[in-house]
């Protein structure tokens, strides 16, 4: 199925079959595209199914499980942004605006925060967390449960360096609204209950992103019911759309160009550690211009 595509796309369909990469940005809509109640997307063509390591599998047994790590960081707490409107970035218009179904499209005050899903990555989730750690900066991460089971370790490293739990499902079905309830209830549940192996149950998973951002009120009535705030976004650069005819300049270009036109005070950022390289080098770059005009924090937790 692989014959008939440049080189360069057959190695892109290669290597996204290995890693089985699965980006948000399937249901990722414009926001124009975003409607009250269901907003259910397909995947997209680019988009490969699933594989099967993401099949659900019986819980770790409690001999499995390890420990929380000996002095986790606390989740931050970040003060009110101290930052001075400035050159017109970081005005936040008036009114407020949400997502489908309610959900959260802007942090509860001025501070902007970058949301990075469907990880943990083996290599770009360690590449992201270095530059967040070089520049004292707090981040969320919306991981997928099936990828905490595969590398705990990486969750461990996440939540000592201070950053905010997300749960993003365990296996990212973009239509996970549709599916029986009994079986949306085991899906985040049992997500929780994967990073919880891995940082101990007190670690506080307060936020929930829809895959796709797909939320409909019941699953946002479910995540409710377990604690955690439904996310969806106020900016989204596409980060994973690499455009057939772009390289890898072009694009990071073009992500970092659609983040700086949109964000805006209390903005979150969605973009994702899982399999998208380019993304990292994006912020190693924008980090810097992100500090100099915004306060960034990861979600609080309290
Ligand atoms: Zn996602």
């Amino acid at each position: 199925m692989l014959g008939n595509r440049p080189a360069t796309a057959r190695l892109a369909a290669i290597v996204a079959l290995v890693f089985g990469i699965v980006a948000c940005g399937a249901g990722d809509q414009p926001r124009s595209a975003s409607q009250p109640g269901v907003a259910v997307a397909q995947h997209s063509s680019a988009e490969p199914a699933m594989s099967a390591a993401a099949r659900p599998s019986p819980p770790a047994s409690p001999s499995a499980t390890p420990s929380a790590p000996a002095s986790p960081s606390a989740p931050p707490s970040t003060p009110a942004s101290t930052k001075a409107p400035a050159d017109g970035y970081n005005v936040r218009p008036p009114g407020t605006d949400h997502g489908p179904a309610n959900s959260v499209t802007r942090t509860a005050g001025t501070e902007v925060a970058l949301t990075f899903d469907d990880g943990p990555d083996p290599i770009n989730t360690p590449a992201l967390l270095q530059i967040l750690r070089e520049n004292n900066v707090k981040a969320t991460f919306c991981m997928v449960g099936f990828r905490v089971r595969d590398r705990p370790d990486l969750v461990r490293q996440i939540y000592a360096d201070g950053h905010t739990l997300c749960n993003h499902s365990w296996q990212h079905l973009t239509d996970l609204a549709k599916r029986d309830p009994a079986y949306i209830d085991w899906d985040l549940r049992h997500t929780n209950d994967m990073i919880h192996a891995a940082v101990g149950a007190d670690a506080p998973i307060k936020y929930f992103r829809a895959p796709g951002g797909n939320f409909t009120p019941s699953l946002v009535a479910k995540a409710t019911e377990l604690g955690m705030s439904s996310i969806y976004w106020d900016v989204d650069p596409r980060d994973w759309d690499h455009k057939p005819d772009s390289n890898h300049s072009a694009h990071i270009a073009r992500v970092i160009s659609q983040i700086k036109s949109q964000i805006r005070q209390g903005s979150i950022v969605l973009s994702h550690d899982n399999g998208q390289p380019d993304t990292i080098v994006v912020y190693r770059t924008l980090i810097p211009w992100l500090k100099q005009h915004f306060t960034l924090e990861g979600l609080p937790t309290t």
